[in-house]
Order: structure tokens, then sequence, then C-alpha cells
């Protein structure tokens, strides 16, 4: 990370999330977008990363399709199959029937198993045919349509949700799922802007603003965090 300059509270227009997401770029890099993947590799692989690291994710993910020729194949396998495949990524017993389920789903919508149809969508349409898939909450499926089709989608995974928490981008009591869409709205449609917001919120949230104790003191946003604000006075 680069040496912490201090933000103000709110950029010119008075805005918070404005100069979070400036400070945390000056921090951590802007980022811009890239395509990440296939749609519906990227919410196998979402569903693989529930509760793993990213390391284990993809492993469990390079197993899996090492494994299988293709996605009708994992459908149509034993269960049992399937969880031997992704061993690695932890909770098999968990993640495999809620992969073959969606696959199943998937099928039973669309015919196909694809999510190629989700490219001629906008955001709204898009989230609300992902959310239907059974097992598929606001996270996984920000994640497939941020990463994937380069929809301005937030995945608030909890790094994202306790930082914005702490500097009081969403209220005290607003809860990951709901912080989605509060975020969102704040960010805009930028696609490149909400990317890099997920991105360093991440790192932040990783290597400064961590659960247990935060390191405020090396921190740049203590001018607009409403946590320190209380610890400091
Ligand atoms: S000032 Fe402290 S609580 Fe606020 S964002 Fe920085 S590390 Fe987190």
């Amino acid at each position: 990370m680069a040496e912490p300059t201090r933000a103000p509270s709110v950029d010119k227009a008075g805005r918070k999330i404005d100069a979070v997401a400036a400070t945390l770029d000056a921090a951590y890099g802007p980022r811009r977008w890239h395509a990440h993947g296939d749609p519906l590799d990227e919410l196998v692989a979402t569903v693989l990363s529930q509760h793993t690291s990213d390391t284990n994710t993809a492993r469990a993910f390079a197993s899996l399709k090492a494994a299988f020729p293709d996605y009708e194949a994992v459908r149509a396998a034993p269960t049992a199959a399937v969880a031997a495949a992704i061993r690695t990524g932890g909770l098999a017993q968990v993640k495999a029937p809620r992969i073959q389920r969606i696959l199943d789903a998937i099928a039973a919508e669309h015919g196909a198993l694809s999510l190629a149809l989700l490219r001629g969508m906008g955001l709204d349409a898009a989230r609300a045919w992902l959310l239907g898939l059974p097992g598929v909450g606001p996270k996984t499926a920000a994640c497939v349509l941020l990463f994937a089709l380069g929809l301005p989608a937030l995945p608030v995974d909890t790094h994202v949700h306790r930082v914005a928490r702490r500097l009081g981008a969403i209220g005290p009591q607003v809860s990951a799922e709901r912080a989605h869409a509060v975020l969102e709205a704040d960010l805009g449609d930028d696609r490149d802007r909400v990317y890099a917001f997920h991105l360093n919120a991440i790192a932040h949230g990783r290597a400064v603003c961590t659960a247990r104790r935060p390191s405020c003191d090396r921190c740049p946003l203590t001018g607009c965090c409403d946590y320190y604000a209380v610890i400091a006075t």
C-alpha cells in the first residue's frame, strides 16, 4: 500500500463515498475492469469460494474442470463424485448438491447449460434472473454480474461490509445483503469504479481495517471514518 494520504471527510460535493473511493484508489491503485471468464464458470467458482480461501477455491475449481468434460456431466454425475472432485474447497457435501441444483435450474429455465443469455440483459433483469436460481444470493449474483458480465454490481463480502459499516458509508444496522443496493446506488454505474471499490475495500479490510483490531494509526481514511471519530474522542 502507498504511504497514507489522509482523506477529507467528504468530497467537494459533500459525498462520503466519493472521498472514500478516491482515497482507496490512491492507496491501492485504480483498477480497470477486465473480464474474468465465462459467466457459468464464475457462478460455479463463486459457489466453491464460499467459506474458503482463494487458493482452495482455485484448486477445487480446477479439479472439477479436470474431473468432468462439461457441466452437463457435472449435472448428471452422482453427487458424491462431484463432492469428491471439489473436496479441496471444503464443505463439499454442501457445495456439490448446490452446484447440481443450480445446473438443473439453469437447464430447466434456459434449455442449455449456459449463462450467455444474461449478456443481452440489463443489470436489473440479469440480477433478477440469477437470484431466481436456487442458493444464489446477492453476493454470488453480483460476482457473476461484475466479474464475468462487466455490469456495475458490487459484491459485498465480509471485508467490504465491515469497512463500509465502520466508515459510515452504510448504517450500523444495514446487513450485507441490503448493503449491495445501498452501496451500488452510491457508487453509480461506472463498472471500473465499482470494480475498484470492491477490490480496494477487500484489500483494505485484509491489510488495515481488520476484523478484530483495525490499524487506524496507519489508515488514510481516518478523516472520513465514523468508527475512528468515536474512538479518537
Ligand atoms: S480509520 Fe480505522 S476503522 Fe476507519 S476505515 Fe480506517 S482502519 Fe477502519
